[in-house]
């Protein structure tokens, strides 16, 4: 790994992607879907990650055909450790995308849905549950309204409430983490278009350490949270110095038992990380019974549903703008301009807004596979020229179902993984 990372906070994990030097064939395929040119060699010598470049997706992870990339951050063994601490309540809190790709790890079809054996499974090892759709219906609120007071700022000059500054149009999406450290690190004058609101991870993170200390009766400090996310990228979120929220809550309200402050996702694993997990436990996800949350911090809506996908987090929103806006509901729920895998989708939505009596127009676009398909959209907003309001940009083609984090067999997600138990060098 390259030590000289200067593109890192201090306590950031400094790139969770490397290539393992002895089973790289110098084949170039990871170069195909690294979204920045980070992975450099020649064709045919090792290959190796520019740590400063990289953006943790995993990409190459999950596309190399002979297992040469690895993640720096493995964490499996520290949270069985944790699982078997009776003085600690370890909180798992799982995404929307782990549930429909964990089951081909144990054997059954590809795509199962199988959240009540996952919850069954999770409970077993000793987890307590906090479902990562939940805090996707806090994001979805907060990234909703938050659109609203940028497009009343931006079309009849609305002021904030609080006198804070509001945030120019086109409002992006925040809650990839991969999406984030591109526009940090290559597009800083966009840092303000970004979202303002933490990505669900990070917000299940604070509710786990601040509510949650009601939910299971422990303090914030006997909480561990462990992220469960079909992305590489979350364990750099995690990692991230400033996402110690709960503390400062706590801490502001008498209730932090520490000076140290503590993170709010103590860890991340990937679905990979689970089942392995779930192995050494011997747990077999397929045999378990389901259960059910435990709960109301596993009760979720649709919306939280559907951010695993390209377009999910979009339409989520655009659903609670809808209402907020209008009155009313989106009628049809489904908002099918968003949907499917095409490079950039794009809609506008005509609305009424019931404050001001004006009829707006919104325009969307919703962007995955940033490898492929940023760069113009990009250079349309930086030279203000682009037509959008609100974007929603997903690092993993497909989105987060097809994370850097997910099963690498039979998934879909590469047909050099695929072919990859057929090597030797596994
Ligand atoms: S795809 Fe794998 S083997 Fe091929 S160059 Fe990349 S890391 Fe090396
Ligand atoms: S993790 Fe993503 S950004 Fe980093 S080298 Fe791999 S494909 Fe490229
Ligand atoms: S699209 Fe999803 S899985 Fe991929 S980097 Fe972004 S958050 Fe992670």
């Amino acid at each position: 790994m390259n030590v000289a990372a200067k593109t890192y906070q201090k306590g950031e994990i400094p790139g969770v992607i490397a290539i393992k030097a002895s089973a790289c064939k110098g084949c170039d395929a990871c170069k195909r879907h690294c979204p920045t040119g980070a992975i450099t060699g020649s064709f045919g010598a090792t290959h190796s990650v520019d740590v400063d470049s990289c953006l943790s997706c995993g990409q190459c992870l999950i596309n190399c055909p002979f297992g040469a990339p690895y993640e720096t951050s493995d964490t499996v063994d520290e949270v069985i450790a944790r699982l078997k601490d009776r003085n600690t309540t370890v909180v798992g809190i799982i995404a929307p995308a782990v549930r429909v790709a964990i089951g081909e790890d144990f054997g059954l079809p590809a795509g199962s849905l199988v959240t009540g054996k996952l919850y069954g499974s999770m409970k077993k090892a000793g987890f307590e549950i906090l479902d990562n759709n939940f805090a996707a219906d806090l994001t979805i609120m907060e990234e909703g309204t938050e659109f609203i007071v940028r497009a009343r700022h931006a079309v009849f000059g609305e002021k904030s409430e609080h006198g804070a500054e509001i945030g120019p149009l086109p409002q992006f999406t925040s809650c990839c983490p991969a999406w984030v450290r591109l526009v940090e690190t290559k597009y800083p004058t966009l840092i303000p278009n970004l979202s303002s609101a933490k990505s669900p991870q990070q917000m299940a993170g604070t509710v786990a350490k601040t509510y949650g200390t009601k939910v299971w009766g422990k303090s914030a400090e006997k909480i561990y949270t462990v992220g469960i996310m079909p992305c590489t990228a979350k364990k750099l979120e995690a990692s991230r110095p400033e996402f110690n929220n709960a503390y400062e809550y706590n801490k502001k309200n008498g209730r932090a038992l520490t000076d140290k402050p503590y993170p709010d996702i103590d860890t991340v694993l990937t679905t990979r990380d689970l089942s392995r997990l779930f192995k050494k436990l011997k747990i077999n996800l397929a045999a378990e019974k389901d259960a059910d949350g435990g709960s109301l911090l596993a009760d979720y809506t649709g919306a939280g549903t559907i951010f695993g996908n390209t377009g999910g987090v979009m339409e989520a929103a655009l659903r609670t703008a809808y209402a907020v806006l209008t009155g009313e509901e989106l009628k049809p729920l489904e908002f099918k301009p968003v949907r499917g895998l095409k490079g950039v989708k794009s809609a506008s939505v005509k609305l009424k807004d019931t404050k001001y009596n004006k009829e707006v127009t919104v325009n969307v676009a919703v962007i995955h596979n940033i490898a492929e398909n940023i760069k113009p959209v990009i250079d349309e907003v930086l030279s203000g020229r682009s037509p959008y309001h609100f974007i929603e940009v997903m690092n993993c083609p497909g989105g987060c179902i097809n994370g850097g984090g997910q099963p690498i067999y039979g998934n879909g997600s590469s047909w050099l993984g695929a072919i990859r138990p057929l090597f030797a060098w596994k």
